[in-house]
């Protein structure tokens, strides 16, 4: 790690020393629906939603019998709900049919699943089977293009950057920082700088205020 990476590591750490998911979950398969769900959704109304959703369907089985229309209407206050009530669905239906129940460790796996992109897997590897990975949201993707950490809005040359700067060890506790940080201060449209823990350490490149 260069010093002024090393820096904002340490920053970050302080800042938010017990960074973990916000997601609400309690196994794996919770886990996977829930990021599933997460898409172009706050945790918070994803936290709602699953309240509900995993007490009529906590595991695979219970979801293929639920069906996509009662899926759907457990889900209907998410964006996008129609799509990922089919994605939840088949999602579940291929973990009985090729998995034994279970969410797959691997990314090629995973990634087959309907409504499992690289940003999803890379989730669910870190928090469910603590592989180092850095999943790229958008907060990711701010963050770390303002501080100068990667260059560029493509999410996987993002990751791919991040990646060669950070250690492995750090992959998937900065992949939780960086999403706080976007989340609670560094925002899209109005960065509270003034407050920011990691102030000196911002080239502020790109602040779009
Ligand atoms: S100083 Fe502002 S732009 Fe830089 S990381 Fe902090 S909040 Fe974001």
């Amino acid at each position: 790690m260069t010093k002024k990476v090393e820096a904002i590591v340490e920053g970050l750490a302080l800042v938010y020393p017990d960074a973990s998911p916000e997601l609400n979950f309690k196994n794996n398969f919770e886990l996977l629906i829930a990021v599933i769900l997460s898409a172009q959704c706050t945790d918070i109304r994803v936290n709602i939603i699953t309240k509900d959703l995993f007490k009529a369907a906590p595991n695979p089985q219970a979801m293929v019998d639920l069906g996509i229309e009662g899926i759907t209407e457990l889900i209907r206050s998410c964006g996008m709900f129609n799509q990922k009530a089919k994605n939840i669905y088949l999602t579940a239906g291929l973990l009985l049919e090729k998995h034994g129940g279970e969410v797959p460790s691997s990314r090629e796996a995973l990634m087959e699943l309907p409504g499992v992109g690289r940003k999803t897997a890379n989730v669910v590897l870190s928090c469910a089977f603590g592989e180092p990975a850095i999943a790229v949201d958008t907060h990711v993707l701010r963050v770390s293009n303002r501080l100068g950490l990667a260059k560029g809005k493509d999410p996987l040359k993002v990751e791919m950057q991040l990646q060669k700067k950070l250690p492995k060890e750090l992959w998937s506790v900065m992949h939780h920082r960086l999403i706080l940080h976007g989340r609670y201060c560094c925002k899209a449209r109005n960065p509270q700088c003034e407050s920011c823990g990691i102030f000196s350490l911002c080239p502020r490149i790109g602040v779009d205020k």
